[in-house]
């Protein structure tokens, strides 16, 4: 167990085996039995040895205890796991020195929570370090207790580093971060060699002034970062320049969207303007029977029904009349349809 309980406040394992005198102080204690299960309350000793690292025990090895079974379970999980809290533990006591850092709280019945921070403000935030295998339930139920409590959780996931385009490519803890978090964004550290990134997700739909939805290579903005510039804020982890940067990604995509809406615009125009018109039907006329085929396929893809109409009544008008004519015609239909529209 990382955690006991001393003279009525927790001490941590890893801190104690910092000083030797206060390894001493501690040893002693919990053969006095001084040192108290931080769960159960019953009393335990502090153990230390080279190749399993500093930790408190039962001093009865009957006792059944959640924290204890919860503590073989962590022994067995990924070292990196138990290096990025470390890191965090670290990296936040540093920055936040007169902050209440608690690790493996007890916050509801059968868990405990990585980190529990409460800032010298009064922000208080729970702090979950979790991989791929986080379940959607598991997760949701999380939502419930942490909502239950007011308090305000992020997530740490521990994965691999690399860039995905799209939300759907990435495993369920980090899509639904993406989608669920109040900034729609997840912090990911890398297993092998603990690069910080954060990834969020852009939830706006770009649409063209014909309707249709403008598709991006990607719809998620990645930044990789020095978890020393990670902060705590009132919606969760944050890092200073993230969101500038975000911005800029941000108005690089909205120039790109316009760009290609009036390109989109223009290409329309200049294919189904009334001059063009006249041209293809000239052209068809004079026998240039591939062209028909093009417009064909160009009518199919166009949504603009008014022009489809137009030029369906256009071509079927030509069939048995003087070619001299067409121009007439043309302008006449297109009158026609334009009041039958009106
Ligand atoms: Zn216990």
């Amino acid at each position: 167990m990382e955690r006991c309980t001393y003279l009525g406040k927790s001490i941590y394992a890893d801190k104690v085996k910092l000083d030797f005198c206060e390894e001493q102080l501690i040893r002693n204690s919990g053969r006095e039995r001084k040192l108290f299960c931080y769960d159960c309350g019953k009393p335990v000793i502090y153990k230390r040895g080279e190749i399993r690292d500093a930790h408190f025990a039962h001093l009865d090895h009957s006792d059944e205890c959640d924290y204890e079974e919860y503590s073989k379970y962590c022994a067995k999980r990924s070292p990196s796991w138990k290096i990025v809290k470390e890191i965090i533990n670290y990296h936040f006591s540093n920055i936040y020195p007169h902050a209440i850092i608690e690790r493996d709280e007890r916050l509801f019945k059968g868990h405990y929570t990585d980190f529990y921070i409460k800032l010298e403000s009064g922000l208080e935030i729970a702090i979950e370090i979790d991989d791929k295998t986080m379940t959607s339930k598991n997760l949701s139920n999380f939502y419930d207790k942490y909502n239950e409590l007011q308090l305000n959780v992020d997530w740490i996931v521990l994965d691999s580093v690399k860039t995905f385009n799209y939300d759907y490519q990435s495993y369920y803890i980090k899509r639904a971060r993406l989608n669920e978090s109040i900034n729609h964004s997840v912090i990911v550290v890398d297993k092998s060699d603990y690069t910080f990134c954060m990834y969020k997700l852009d939830t706006k739909k770009y649409i063209y002034s014909d309707s249709n939805i403008c598709k991006f290579t990607e719809n998620v903005f990645s930044y990789i970062f020095d978890f020393e510039k990670l902060r705590i804020s009132e919606k969760g982890l944050y890092i200073d320049e993230f969101e500038s940067e975000y911005q800029k990604w941000l108005g690089k995509r909205l120039y790109e969207f316009k760009q290609r809406d009036i390109e989109l615009n223009k290409s329309k125009q200049s294919y189904w303007d009334e001059d063009h018109y006249i041209e293809i039907i000239n052209r068809i006329m004079s026998g240039e029977k591939s062209l028909i085929d093009d417009v064909v396929i160009r009518l199919s893809q166009d949504e603009n029904k008014l022009e489809i109409v137009i030029f369906e009544q256009l071509y079927n008008g030509f069939k048995d009349t003087d070619l001299n004519n067409y121009i007439d015609i043309f302008e006449t239909i297109i009158n026609k349809i334009k009041e039958t529209q009106l």
